[in-house]
Parts: structure tokens; sequence; C-alpha cells
């Protein structure tokens, strides 16, 4: 992008060689529009253009057969807020803030619909939103409050009043968008018109019109539905997203009434999207649904069925149910095209045509998304732009989502913040979708959304055009597959002697990678709700919290909880009448500390002090470098500072550990409080390292009071409270 800026202002200076080119001058060149058509779930997979073996969506082709599509095109983080915050922004989600569905997007920050104001341009966006606050920087908008519903839809409109349309919502967003287009835009300004369809999205609630597709056939079953996630992480299993185990009987498979077969469905017996049906709309859904049902439900009764059956069953319900929803989406982007042509807009209007993700049609056996695998990893990419992309160019060029704001300012002739992550596609437009010299040959992923529904846990990785690296932290595993000759992800080559020059290549990549992006999940806010133990504890810290009435609080990980085992005694002696609270869980890094100081455990209380000892495991679990667990400990300040103004923060350095003074993690956490003991402000802010106090003379850690050279004993305890008493006192507690 600077080169093409540096470019444009040397034609501007030296018009001279513009008459010798004989091209007008590329200020005054009309600035295209852009309609950006953008649907939610909807994987390459089902799209006719890349290969779709169970569908026909010719409307979608013809933007492939007139344009470009692109084959590796990625999400960076495959859920549905944090894709379209990643679009807004070009920057990857810990750097826009959206981590998880259920943040509430920064309107305030630098996106590029701003930009493209600023640039002339009027922007509107119709259709699905799902960032929790109102779009900024749009001229025109009409949003779809949370996942929106098929049937019958309210939008919210820009004086925040919802107004309901009665009909079938993927219509009525293509309605809408044409209806901006036709009548309530300004047709001397260049547009960007973001036209945003909650279709194919859970829970695949169809027109009527489309019901006879695939009425008496069967759509093929994916190879790997019967997947036992063996040869992976073991963190496969735990997922709930399983056709097999975990569709809703009434939300997903369209029954009525209480679950019959509770072994083989979940769920409530309510399908929401019915009950916001007209009597009309509810008579014919009806019509549809219940002969198949009963038929179903009669067959199950009479124990005709295996499991193997059943399986296909809901496959054939989820997939052809599916299908419809994007045929209406299809048929959407059809009538826009029309309307381009009919308007004589076609030859200067971009029609760019993509997904938040891709989706599993049950791939692994699974639906939804998530996953670092490749089905939703992908998001389709189909763009024309008429006179620049050469009909049917098939683009092997590795992009990703955070790139179409850059490419949206650079058509539109703006400058691209360097704070923007992605990276202008316009080059690559130029070159037949090719990557041009320089352009990235590696993608980075993450995903956040543990601890929720369908229990992914937190994972990320690297992907080049042949290989993938994928880390979950939780278990500290790395795997590695060789999409060549394993397209369907079933094997990880981590172990394998003969990757392990490709495995040390990979984990480069992605360490090289993080840095590139400034990944530092020593700040990245991380619950491990997954996990039992740490959720019980957790819920039981918020509840002591909620009581209220602390004076003295100590924050940390098991060093901390350790003053309810060996430090029991001491504990009581020093703290035991002091309103002191807890606060410390065993295992805990500087980034589990920053959620939980977020999500409740300092939901009522206002301490007097609040004694901070965190980051050994920061280092003892993920080798973080000094400066990112300071910048963790850092974060922490600024959060106890922002909740509780007055509390009086003792900070202390991270204890020593290992048995030597020469042991690399004991010199990693010296490294850390060199860097710490600056945040002391002599204000809010107090710094102590007590760490001579554990060790003897020549720095090794005695036995008797570091037994295992990380956890202390009474002993230690004894000399931690002994230590810090007369500044508890200073501080006023
Ligand atoms: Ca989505």
């Amino acid at each position: 992008m600077c080169l093409m800026s540096r470019l444009a202002t040397a034609f501007l200076v030296f018009p001279s060689l513009l008459t010798l080119v004989n091209s007008p001058l590329p200020g005054a060149e009309k600035q295209p529009n852009i309609l950006f058509i953008f649907s939610d779930d909807h994987a390459p997979g089902a799209i006719g253009a890349y290969g779709s073996k169970i569908n026909k969506t010719p409307n979608l082709d013809r933007i492939a057969s007139e344009g470009a599509k692109f084959r590796n095109s990625f999400c960076a983080n495959s859920i549905c807020g944090p894709s379209r915050a990643c679009i807004l922004t070009g920057k990857h989600s810990h750097k826009n803030g959206f981590l998880r569905n259920g943040n509430e997007f920064d309107g305030t920050q630098m996106t590029f619909p701003k930009l493209m104001q600023q640039a002339g341009y009027q922007t509107a966006v119709i259709g699905k939103w799902h960032l929790s606050s109102n779009p900024v920087g749009f001229d025109y908008w009409e949003i779809l409050p949370g996942q929106g519903s098929y049937y019958n839809p309210d939008l919210i409109q820009m004086d925040n009043r919802k107004k309901r349309y009665e009909g079938y919502c993927t219509d009525i967003i293509t309605d809408l968008g044409l209806k901006w287009l036709k009548e309530q835009r300004d047709p001397d300004k260049p547009f960007i018109m973001m036209c945003q369809h909650k279709a194919p999205h859970r829970n695949w609630a169809p027109h009527p019109r489309h019901f006879s597709l695939y009425k008496n056939e069967d759509v093929p079953e994916p190879p790997t539905l019967l997947d036992d996630y063996r040869d992976r992480s073991a963190l496969l299993q735990e997922n709930e997203m399983s056709i097999k185990d975990h569709f809703f009987w009434a939300h997903d498979m369209k029954f009525h009434g209480e679950v019959l077969f509770p072994e083989y469905f979940i769920g409530d017996g309510k399908n929401g999207e019915y009950a916001r049906m007209t009597d009309e709309q509810k008579a014919t859904w009806d019509a549809q649904y219940e002969p198949e049902n009963a038929d179903f439900i009669q067959r199950m009764k009479a124990g005709e069925l295996n499991d193997r059956q059943i399986l296909s069953w809901k496959y054939q319900r989820y997939i052809k149910d599916y299908l419809r929803c994007i045929q209406a989406v299809d048929d959407g982007v059809g009538r826009m095209l029309d309307y381009l042509d009919e308007a004589g807009l076609a030859e200067n209007t971009i029609v760019i045509y993509s997904s938040d993700q891709g989706f599993y049609l049950g791939e692994h056996g699974w639906y939804d998304k998530r996953w670092m695998f490749e089905q939703s990893l992908q998001m389709p990419f189909l763009i024309r732009w008429p006179g620049t992309i050469t009909p049917g160019t098939d683009g092997p060029a590795l992009i990703q989502n955070i790139d179409y704001g850059p490419t949206f300012l650079d058509i539109a002739g703006a400058e691209v913040p360097s704070e923007m992550q992605g990276r202008s596609m316009v080059e690559v437009l130029k070159n037949g979708g090719r990557p041009t010299a320089g352009w990235r040959d590696a993608i980075y992923y993450a995903y956040y959304e543990n601890a929720a529904v369908h229990n992914v846990p937190v994972h990320d990785g690297v992907r080049t055009d042949r290989y993938k690296l994928m880390f979950f932290p939780r278990t500290k595993e790395f795997n590695l597959f060789d999409l060549r000759k394993d397209p369907d992800e079933l094997k990880s080559l981590h172990a394998d002697p003969e990757y392990a020059v490709i495995f040390e290549g990979m984990k480069k990549r992605y360490r090289d990678l993080q840095n590139f992006y400034d990944v530092n999940t020593a700040v990245i806010p991380a619950t491990r709700g997954d996990e039992k133990g740490w959720q019980q504890r957790d819920n039981e810290l918020t509840a002591n919290a909620k009581k209220g009435g602390v004076d003295l609080a100590f924050i940390g990980d098991s060093i901390t909880q350790g003053w309810e085992g060996s430090g029991r005694e001491v504990w009581q002696k020093y703290y035991g009448q002091r309103k002191a609270i807890n606060l410390g869980i065993g295992g805990d890094r500087t980034e589990h500390v920053i959620w939980r100081l977020t999500h409740g455990n300092f939901s009522n209380i206002q301490p007097k002090v609040a004694v901070l000892m965190i980051g050994t495991n920061n280092t003892g679990h993920s080798d973080q470098a000094p400066h990112q667990v300071a910048a963790g400990i850092q974060r922490i300040l600024e959060i106890l500072k922002a909740q509780t103004p007055e509390t009086k923060v003792l900070l202390l350095g991270i204890f020593p550990r290992g048995k030597s003074s020469f042991d690399p993690k004991r010199l990693n956490n010296m490294a850390i409080n060199q860097i710490i003991r600056r945040y002391a402000d002599g204000k809010g802010v107090h710094y102590a390292d007590i760490s001579n106090v554990f060790m003897e003379e020549d720095g090794t850690l005695p036995e008797s009071i570091m037994p295992d050279a990380l956890h202390l004993s009474e002993e230690g305890y004894k000399r931690w409270a002994e230590a810090i008493e007369p500044m508890l006192r200073d501080l006023g507690v």
C-alpha cells in the first residue's frame, strides 16, 4: 500500500508522466463502489464454485466466473462476532478486543468504515451485526439484534427502535439492501454497502419455497462423519458439537413437544423460530415437517432404526435445512447482481461474497465451527471487479479476513493505517489471485471461546499452503498436519520422526507469527472454566467476594492458594482477624487473573490493601519472556486501579524457584522482577522483593522452606507473613 500511494503521489507531482502514458489522473478516476454480501456460517464446501457436491449456487457461481474465487481464504478466529471485529478493524482478535461472542465491540477504535467515510464513501450495513454495541462509522445501518431470526425478524433502527418485518429474513435483508441502493443513497457519491445475512446460521429455518429441495433424495455424507478423534489432541473428544450427541430435539431437529428419545436428542422442546411464526406460516411449516417427523417417531418406537441409521437421519435433517437456507441467500445475490446490471452500476461496482467463517457439514461428525480444521478455518471469498480481475480467476494466495479492511481502503484510494495487521489484496487481485513478491506464506489463527457452548478449547496455530500447526495451551500439545497427504486432518504428525524438521520449522513459524502480530498471551484474558476444579474454585472465590467486607486481599496462583494448605495456621495468626480474602488459584497465570478480576472475583470488594504475587506459572508453563509477563502484571495493576482506585497494591517480586540461583526459570522470574519493580509509584502501587527470606546466603532454596523449590512450607509462609507485616501496617491494614 505504501508503495501504491507513493506511486500515486509521484503521478500527481509529475503530471508530464501522465501525458506520456496517456491515462487519466488516478485521483480523477471514479472511486469504485463496493457491494459486500456477507453471510453467516456458509462453508465453501456448500458453494458450486468451490466444487460443492451437495448443492447448486448459480448466482454465487456467477460472481466467481465473472471474477475470482480464492481457495486459500481463512478467518482469524472462527466464530461470528470475532470474525466481524477482525474485518472492521483489520486486526486480529487480541488487538481489537473482541475475543469471544458476548464481548462488546469498542466502537471508538479505528475501523475501516470510518476511514471510508473520510475517503468520501457512503457507508451502510444492513442485517446481522452481532457485536453488541451499535455500528459506528456508517451513514446508514439497520441491524438484527444478536443472532436475529429467520421468520418475521426484528431489526434495530438507527434511533434504537426495533422494527418487526413480516416475512423471511434473508429476503428482507436483500430487499432492504436493494432499497438503500435504489432510494436511500446519494447517487453522486461512491458507496460501500455491507449486506449481511443471518443465513445459513443455526437453527436453519428455510423459506417454504425451498422445502421441496432434496425432498426425495439423500445428500451424500462426508467420509469423516464417523471420525473417532484418534491420533490428535485428546481435547477433540471433549467437543459438544457432534451430530450424533448434540442436536436439540426441537431447536435443531424441528420436532414439537418434549424430547421423546433423550438418549439421542437434547433440549427443552422449544423452537424459537416456530414460536415467531404466524398461524399461516406455522401451517405451511407443519405440512413440511410433521409427516417426516411422524414417520421417524413411528419407526423409532417400532425399534426399526439402529444407531447408524439414526445418525444418518439427523444428518439429512440438518444438511437439507442448512442447504435450503443457503438457497435463499443465492436467490438474494442473484437479485442484487441483476439490479446492478439494470441500474448500470455493474461496471463500477466491486461485488464480494464472503461468510464469517466456514462450517462443518458433518466432517469429523460435527456441525458448528471454532476449530482450526479446514472446514471452519476457511471462508468463501468470491470477488468480481470488472476490468481488473480476469473472469474465472482461481486465486491461490493466502488471504485472511483481516485483509478486507485494508483492501477496501486501498480500493478507495485511502491510506491503510499501519496499525491494521491485514494487507491490501489489490496487488494480488491484479496478479491473477497469485501471491506477489513478499506476500505472506502463512496465516495465524487463534480461538479463545473455551468454557462456552460446544466446549472447544482455546487453541491457536499457523497454516501454510501445505502444513498446519495447532497449539492447545491447556494440554501444552502441538498437532501437525500435512494437508497434501492428509487433507481430512485425521492424524497429527508432530511425533513422526520423518516430520521432525518440518515440526521444528513450523514451531518457529508459529513463534515468529506470534511476535509479528504482537500476540502476548500473558495479557489476553483467559478463563480456565473448561477445567472443573478451576471452575469450582473460581465460583467459590466470586461467592466470597460478593459477601463484601474485605480489607486485605491476596491475589495469585498456587503459592497464594497455599495459605489454605501449609500456610493455614500462619494465615490464622496474621490475617484471621483482619477481614482477609484468599484469591489464589493453583496453576493460574497472569491471563487467568486478568479474567478473574474482571469476571466476579473482585465484584463487591474494595480492600484497603491487595497483595499481588503472580507470574511464576507464566515462566514455568509457557516460557513467556520477562517483558511479556511483566505486561500481564501491569495489566492486572490497571484493572485493580480501575475497579477499586482506593486500594493500595503491595506488588511482590515473584518468589525465587529452582534449587540453584542459575536455574533458568529462576532467572526468568528475576528478570520479570527487574521490570515490575518500576511499576511502584509510591501511591497506589508499592513494590517489595522478599526473595532473601527464603534463600540461603548462597542463593539456594532450602527444602525446609521450599520443599519442591517452588511452593512454600509452613516455615515459608511464616517468613512471608513476617516480611510483609511492617508493610501492611504502613499501608493501613
Ligand atoms: Ca458465524
